[in-house]
């Protein structure tokens, strides 16, 4: 697409972090269509763990914080890059609608905040971008922690309204019945759990660039990020 591939742009690692319905999976979709490597979504790594999670009883209530680092640990989790967006593969079964479930939303949190899940996954990133010859790879800790020396970090972010309001409309296009109130209240919780997280929590990574995607669209944005790509580097 757009003609924009070369050898030396196609084995780039390129990292985007954000806040939740900063539109970073759409856009780490598109980009990576435009580069032709694969898009690796970390948001639904954690997803998958504690989907595992509920699959084996634990709760909010009973957060059984070793077995789920056990659990991270023997996880059955693959990608398949066939399709876009990569279908998500737990025990050999497509779960990429069933992580995206409230009752998992309500729990990713355990995953995310447990230490050992996290160096888990983050080997787990680090194997996948080894095998993969470029990757567009997104999430909350991803040029902080995952991929310091990434060839390019964004950092998007919105307005908390607007984000609501994103999250609003694909909820209602999805024929989910949502009330803008609560979910404005819920991205709010979700921004502090991800900016007070002990570990890889949410925060701007050194060198990367920031786009406030507040009053751009999808399209926009990523035609800002490979410009950027595109152009030769200062300094
Ligand atoms: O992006 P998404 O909402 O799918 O992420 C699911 C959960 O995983 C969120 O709670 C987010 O904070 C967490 N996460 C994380 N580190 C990442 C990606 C997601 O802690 N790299």
């Amino acid at each position: 697409m757009a003609g924009i591939v070369t050898q030396e742009l196609a084995e780039l690692i390129i990292t985007i972090d954000g806040p939740a319905g900063s539109g970073k999976s759409a856009v780490a979709g598109l980009l990576a269509q435009r580069l032709d490597v694969p898009h690796l979504d970390t948001g639904a790594m954690y997803r998958a763990v504690a989907l595992k999670a509920l699959q084996a009883g634990i709760t909010a209530e009973k957060p059984d914080q070793k077995r789920l680092a056990e659990l991270a640990g023997n996880l059955d989790l693959a990608f398949d890059w066939s399709t876009s967006p990569a279908k998500v593969l737990l025990d050999g079964k497509d779960v990429s609608n069933d992580i995206r479930r409230p009752e998992v939303t309500a729990i990713v949190y355990l995953a995310a905040d447990n230490t050992l899940v996290r160096a888990e996954l983050v080997r787990r990133q680090r194997e996948i971008a080894a095998k993969t010859h470029g990757l567009v790879t997104e999430g909350r800790d991803q040029g902080t922690v995952v991929f310091p020396d990434a060839d390019y970090k964004f950092y998007l972010d919105a307005d908390i309204k607007e984000r609501a309001r994103r999250r609003f409309q694909e909820l209602t296009r999805k024929g989910i019945s949502a009330d803008f109130p609560t979910l404005l209240a819920d991205m709010h919780l979700r921004d502090q759990q991800d900016i007070n997280r002990g570990v890889g929590a949410l925060k701007l990574a050194a060198g990367a660039i920031v786009l406030d995607t507040t009053a751009l669209n999808l399209q926009q944005v990523v035609d800002a990020m490979v410009k950027i790509i595109g152009s030769p580097r200062h300094g």
